[in-house]
């Protein structure tokens, strides 16, 4: 969407083909946050960065895999993109400073300034569109409204702080009234308000959005791309395109036979689990890689991961619907802890999702199924949640009822009503409550980088990010390790044009999000690392498209 807007914004026709009857993908879907190093808001705010520093992290964290002609212009332009969007478009965004680089240790990452998220805004202009727009995961809402990265900590904190009690009550108002009116919920946030924004500002300037319309392959001239055929209401359609076609299908996700090919020796039970792979819209089924390799593209799977993990919960609603609920964030809040079958801890629970998947993996390689626990007592679940588990004064039961939260007056009887190991449960949780009086965590040092830290109660001493687990009932929600998004993709160059096997460029043809390789060489390195280089080369393409020979 965001190449849509500049190419039309740069006077060219645009189409945007859509296979899904809503359209926004995965992005919608997110917290629309952006990792943008060097912003405008950054600099305003005084926070000291520099392209060689971000380029110094990436190259450190992509190692072997990093090309530094994609980084350097992605870290070089991401700010003017964003100000082209902020300039041109209902989108906002707010610079978060309290979100570090996900290994604050390396050389080059900062302690936080990189990171924006996509604040909400009212979608009333945007009219009947607003039912084209992706809806979010159920599992993100609360009475049908959405809840957006400015809206978390006030509804956690509603019960124990005024201010966040009448901020509650004034958005549930605002709700109340677009039920009234027979609307949607026109407050639309993270993911949705960064597409929704896009869309709106591109459609109010000429851009075509075609929805039902999946793009069944690419129309080759002499070796160079010049449309699409699309299927429409039923109908083949020959699409021309003057400038190029930019592809952004997102990437493998539900390409079973890839993905199974690409995560063979790691995920045990992939290809199988429909929790691991539900987060993202079953329509992304690698149809752009798959075209683009028919029009010659390399495929480049030499990452250091495939795919980027992220713990997922299931929960079954009312209607026995299955519904996902991602933890990115928040594991490591005093009195919490995460275990395997084993009742073993496997990682610090302050990790980056990436890394907790990674190891959880790594843990579980000899078992049959790759799951873990969040495990809790009843006051940290009161203080803080865990994962869709609300706080205090939110009612809990029918989680209870359902299954998805298992409870034991002991941390013994927790761990046979939940399918854990009681004895490794016991001798783990005892040990850890040890430690974690006086603020340590010798096992897995969770507590002593400022990411973890960022993941705590900066208000709980001595550690923010440690509390013994001593007074029950407790709690247990099974997770798994599931997919956000997927790293290996077609090769690109600087500018998201195409490269073939031999680094020549497929005239005609860009990749930009998932179907385009990661820059971080298959790594998760912060916040926003695939919706800012998403944005970045959907603008690069846009801009280079427009500069290109009319054919
Ligand atoms: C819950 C969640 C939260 C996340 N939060 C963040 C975040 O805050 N920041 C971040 O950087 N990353 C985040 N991620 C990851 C991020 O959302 C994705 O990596 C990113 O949105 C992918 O963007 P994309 O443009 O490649 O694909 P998508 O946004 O998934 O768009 C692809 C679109 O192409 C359509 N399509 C597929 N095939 C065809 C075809 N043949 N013809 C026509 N259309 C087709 C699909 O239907 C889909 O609508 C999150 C992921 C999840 C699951």
């Amino acid at each position: 969407m965001s190449a849509a807007l500049t190419a039309q914004h740069l006077g060219l026709s645009v189409i945007v083909a859509e296979k899904e009857e809503q359209y926004g993908g995965a992005t919608a879907r997110s917290g629309g946050w952006l990792w943008v190093p060097g912003s405008s808001m950054a600099k305003a705010a005084g926070i000291r960065d520099s392209v060689d520093e971000a380029l110094t992290y990436i190259g450190h964290e992509a190692g072997p895999y990093f090309n530094k002609a994609r980084a350097k212009a992605y870290v070089e332009t991401a700010p003017e993109m964003l100000d082209f969007v902020v300039e041109n478009t209902p989108v906002r965004f707010e610079l978060f400073t309290g979100m570090p680089d996900y290994h604050p240790n390396s050389p080059g990452a900062s302690p936080g300034g990189r990171c924006v998220y996509t604040k909400a805004w009212n979608s009333r202009p945007m009219g009947n569109e607003l039912s084209r727009l992706r809806q979010p995961l159920q599992s993100m809402t609360a009475f049908g409204m959405q809840i957006g990265n400015e809206d978390l900590a006030t509804f956690v904190t509603a019960g124990r702080k005024l201010s966040s009690f009448f901020r509650v009550m004034q958005l549930l108002l605002g709700n109340t009234v677009d039920r009234f009116h027979g609307r949607p919920p026109s407050r639309i946030t993270s993911g949705r308000a960064l597409i929704g924004g896009l869309a709106q500002a591109a459609t109010s300037k000429g851009t075509q959005i075609w929805t039902n319309t999946p793009v069944r392959r690419l129309l080759l001239e002499n070796g160079r791309v010049s449309g699409a055929l699309l299927e429409r209401n039923g109908r083949h359609v020959n699409l021309l395109a003057r400038r190029g076609v930019v592809l952004a299908t997102g990437g493998f996700a539900h390409d079973t036979q890839l993905r199974n090919q690409l995560l063979k020796d790691s995920m045990t039970d992939v290809g199988t689990n429909q929790v691991a792979w539900g987060l993202l819209p079953f329509g992304v089924t690698g149809d752009g890689i798959r075209m683009a390799n028919g029009a010659g593209a390399r495929f480049d799977d030499k990452v250091t991961e495939p795919i980027a993990y992220s713990p997922v919960t299931r929960i079954f609603n009312a209607e026995g619907d299955l519904s996902l609920f991602p933890v990115f964030v928040g594991r490591a809040k005093p009195g919490q802890i995460c275990v395997t079958r084993s009742g073993r801890r496997f990682i610090s629970e302050g990790c980056n999702y990436h890394a907790w998947g990674e190891a959880l993996v790594k843990a579980t390689k000899d078992e049959d199924e790759t799951v873990a626990w969040f495990v809790c007592d009843k006051p940290s679940l009161q203080l803080y949640r865990m994962a869709a588990a609300p706080p205090w004064p939110m009612p809990f039961g029918h989680l209870v009822r359902s299954g998805y939260l298992k409870q034991g007056n002991t941390v013994r009887e927790l761990a046979e009503n939940a399918g854990i190991d009681p004895d490794g449960l016991e001798d783990t949780v005892g040990q850890f409550n040890v430690h974690a009086r006086e603020g340590r965590d010798p096992e897995f040092g969770r507590g002593e980088n400022v990411y973890d830290l960022a993941n705590g109660d900066p208000d709980h001493r001595p550690n923010p990010c440690l509390g013994p687990l001593d007074r029950g009932p407790f709690f247990a929600i099974k997770a798994t390790a599931g997919c956000g998004s997927t790293h290996a993709g077609l090769s690109t160059d600087e500018n998201a044009c195409v490269l073939r096997p031999d680094g020549s460029v497929v005239d005609g043809l860009y990749a930009v999000g998932n179907d385009a390789v990661a820059i971080t060489g298959g790594k998760i390195i912060a916040g926003g690392i695939t919706i800012g280089p998403a944005m970045t080369f959907g603008y690069l393409a846009a801009r280079h498209a427009a500069r290109s020979t009319v054919q």
